[in-house]
C-alpha cells in the first residue's frame, strides 16, 4: 500500500456519483488502501445535487438492461444483475444511512433532497483525500503506475469524470482525448444529447408554449405516455425525453424522422373523441368552435387543433388522436440529462477496466451506457462505481 505523500493506490478523477460511490465502497471494504479524489469543481457532486429536481431519484425499481442504450448488452445485463435495485437500495439504508421512500417504482431519499445522498457519500468517504479546484490534464504511464497532472502517482486510476451533459457541472468532456488514447480509437461511441427536449418547426405550436397535455406520443413505433410540455421551440416533458435518446441516434446514423404524433386524449379511442366532438359541436352551435371544444381540450389546443382540420367532427377527432408535431432535431448537451455515447462499454473488462491499458478503469456517464428517465442513470452510476471498486480491491488482494 503506497506511503509516500503524492502516491495514491487509486487515484479517482471526478468528485460526481460514481467517483464518490467508487471511493467510498473502496473505503468500506480496504480502508488500508490509499485513495484520492481529484475534482474540478470546489465541491464534490455538483451534478447530482442537480439530479431529480434537487429530490434525487437514485434508482428504480425495474431496473433491467433493457431500458439502457450500450453497445455490450451482455457485459451490462451482467454488471446489473449484481447490482440490482434491491442491492442498491439496501446498500444506500445499510451502508450510507440513507432512508429511502418511492413514488411508484421511484426511489428517492426520504427527505427527497439530494443533498442527503451526496452528504452521505461524502461522509463514506472518510478515508478518501480530496483534492479540489483541480482539473486532471494529463494521465501518464510511469513505469507500473499512473502519473496524473505530474503531480499524483496512483497505481490504479478510475475515470469517474461524467460526460458531457450540463457542462456548467463540471462534466465537459475535456478528458475524453487522454481516454481515447489509452482506450484506443475504436474504443469510442459518438457522443450524443439524450433525455433533452426536441425542437420543432410548426409555427402554430408557439401558441401552445407553457401548456401541459396528458397524452401518448409515437415515434416510428415507439410509444410513450406522460405529461408532453409545450414550448416556444418544441416540445418537452418526460414522455419526450424518452424518446430524445433514440431520435438523436436514428438521425445521426441517417435515418430521417420527420415527426411524432400525439394522441392528445388517450383515454378516449377514436369513436369516443368524434361522439364528444359531435355532441359538443351540436350543443353549442352559438359559439365558436374552439369555444364549443373548450371543456374537451384547453382552448388554444382546440383552436390549432381545429385549425388544422376541414371542421369536420370526424377530422377534429382524427387530428385530436393523431396531432403531428414535426420535427427539427433537439436541444443540445446544455439542455441533456445524459450523455450518449463514450466509451464502449465493449472495450472494458467486465471488472470495467480497459482492455488495451490495465490499471486504467471507467465508470458512470464516461461509459457507453445510457439509460431512460426514471434512477437508471444513476443507478449505472453507482453499479458501474461498486463493479470498479470490486475489481481494484480484488486486484490489491491478489497482488
Ligand atoms: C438536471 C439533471 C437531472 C438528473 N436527474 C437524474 C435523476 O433524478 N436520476 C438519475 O438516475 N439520473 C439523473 N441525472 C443523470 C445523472 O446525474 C448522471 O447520470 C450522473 O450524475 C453521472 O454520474 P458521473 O459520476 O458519471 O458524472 P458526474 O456526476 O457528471 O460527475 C463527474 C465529475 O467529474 C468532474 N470532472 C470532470 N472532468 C474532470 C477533470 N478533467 N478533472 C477533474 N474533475 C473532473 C466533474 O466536475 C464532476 O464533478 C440527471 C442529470 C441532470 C443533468
Amino acid at each position: 500500500m503506497s506511503s509516500n505523500n503524492n502516491n495514491y493506490d487509486v487515484i479517482i478523477i471526478g468528485g460526481g456519483a460514481s467517483g464518490l460511490m467508487c471511493a467510498a465502497a473502496i473505503n468500506m471494504k480496504e480502508p488500508s488502501l490509499k485513495v484520492l479524489i481529484i475534482e474540478k469543481n470546489n465541491k464534490p457532486g455538483r451534478k447530482l445535487l442537480a439530479t431529480g429536481n434537487g429530490r434525487c431519484n437514485f434508482t428504480n425499481l425495474s431496473i433491467s438492461s433493457d431500458c439502457y442504450n450500450t453497445d455490450d448488452i451482455d457485459k451490462l445485463q451482467s454488471i446489473l444483475g449484481v447490482y440490482t435495485s434491491d442491492i442498491i437500495i439496501k446498500l444506500f439504508e445499510k451502508k450510507l444511512g440513507v432512508i429511502p421512500a418511492f413514488k411508484g417504482e421511484l426511489a428517492y431519499p426520504i427527505t427527497y433532497q439530494s443533498k442527503t445522498v451526496n452528504d452521505a457519500l461524502v461522509n463514506a468517504c472518510s478515508k478518501t483525500e480530496f483534492v479540489y479546484d483541480t482539473e486532471v490534464t494529463s494521465v501518464v504511464k510511469d513505469g507500473m503506475d499512473y502519473k496524473v497532472n505530474g503531480t499524483f502517482t496512483g497505481h490504479v486510476v478510475v475515470f469517474a469524470c461524467g460526460g458531457v451533459s450540463l457542462p456548467d457541472s463540471g462534466s465537459n468532456g475535456s478528458l475524453y482525448p487522454a481516454i481515447r488514447s489509452y482506450a484506443g480509437n475504436d474504443s469510442f461511441e459518438k457522443l450524443l444529447p439524450s433525455l433533452v427536449p426536441l425542437k420543432s418547426s410548426d409555427k402554430d405550436l408557439k401558441k401552445l408554449s407553457g401548456l401541459r397535455q396528458e397524452c401518448t406520443v409515437t415515434m416510428c413505433g415507439r410509444v410513450e405516455k406522460g405529461e408532453l410540455l409545450f414550448t416556444d421551440y418544441g416540445v418537452s416533458g418526460i414522455c419526450i425525453m424518452q424518446l430524445s435518446g433514440y431520435y438523436n441516434r436514428a438521425v445521426s446514423s441517417g435515418k430521417k424522422i420527420d415527426s411524432l404524433y400525439v394522441d392528445l386524449i388517450p383515454s378516449m379511442d377514436y369513436e369516443a373523441k368524434k361522439n364528444c366532438v359531435s355532441g359538443l359541436l351540436a350543443a353549442f352551435p352559438d359559439r365558436t368552435p374552439a369555444d364549443a371544444l373548450s371543456g374537451l381540450l384547453k382552448k388554444p389546443i382546440a383552436e390549432c387543433v381545429i385549425a388544422r382540420s376541414d371542421g369536420t367532427a370526424d377530422n377534429i377527432a382524427y387530428n385530436i388522436g393523431n396531432f403531428r408535431i414535426s420535427l427539427a432535431g433537439s436541444l443540445g448537451f446544455d439542455n441533456a440529462q445524459v450523455t450518449s455515447g463514450g466509451v464502449k462499454l465493449s472495450s472494458l473488462t467486465r471488472g470495467l477496466e480497459m482492455i488495451n491499458s490495465r490499471g486504467l478503469y471507467v465508470c458512470g456517464e464516461a461509459v457507453n451506457v445510457d439509460g431512460i428517465c426514471g434512477g437508471f442513470n444513476l443507478h449505472w452510476a453507482w453499479s458501474s462505481a461498486l463493479t470498479v471498486a470490486d475489481n481494484i480491491v480484488d486486484t490489491f488482494e491478489v497482488e
